[in-house]
């Protein structure tokens, strides 16, 4: 089984367990080949619903998820999204390599989601070195991610 740099199985979609082509909830948008389906869907679409609302509003056409590849520049290393956990928003405003794409109080913003997802998601602009700010990947094992995803359920059935 391979793995994508983050310890996911990556694969072709069947052999991850299928992708959630699902729009961003409260949005027309969609991630092309979508995100692996359960619980990192939850997660990252909620990452990319909150990014619409409070970081700025999605564009269509310029947001990706699962894609099997390598991660850019390296020989060997599977992407995330070569397992459908990673995802990317408004890839041309924000490309990878370049700092200082948002302004203060959109990284503000960017924070509290970070915050919500208690480390299970890390965002690109955290890179060490190369930066890639449109990028938000899972981070942590499928056990975290589904204590993340219950408490967006919960806390979508106290707002609905
Ligand atoms: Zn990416």
């Amino acid at each position: 089984m391979s793995r994508s740099q983050n310890g996911w199985s990556a694969g072709p979609d069947h052999e991850i367990g299928g992708l959630d082509t699902s729009p961003v909830p409260g949005t027309t948008v969609t991630l092309p080949q979508g995100v692996r389906r359960g619980d990192v869907a939850t997660v990252l679409l909620f990452v990319a619903e909150r990014f619409h609302h409070t970081v700025e509003p999605l564009h269509a056409h310029q947001c990706w998820g699962y894609a099997y590849r390598k991660i850019r520049g390296s020989s060997s290393v599977l992407s995330n999204h070569a397992s459908g956990t990673a995802i990317d928003l408004n890839a041309p405003a924000h490309p990878l390599g370049a700092r200082g794409t948002f302004t203060r109080e959109k990284i503000a913003a960017i924070r509290r989601i970070l915050a919500f997802c208690d480390g299970t998601v890390r965002w690109g602009g955290d890179y060490r070195h190369r930066k890639d700010e449109m990028h938000f990947e899972i981070v942590r094992p499928a056990g975290q991610v589904a204590l993340i995803a219950r408490k967006i359920e919960l806390a979508r059935h106290h707002a609905g």
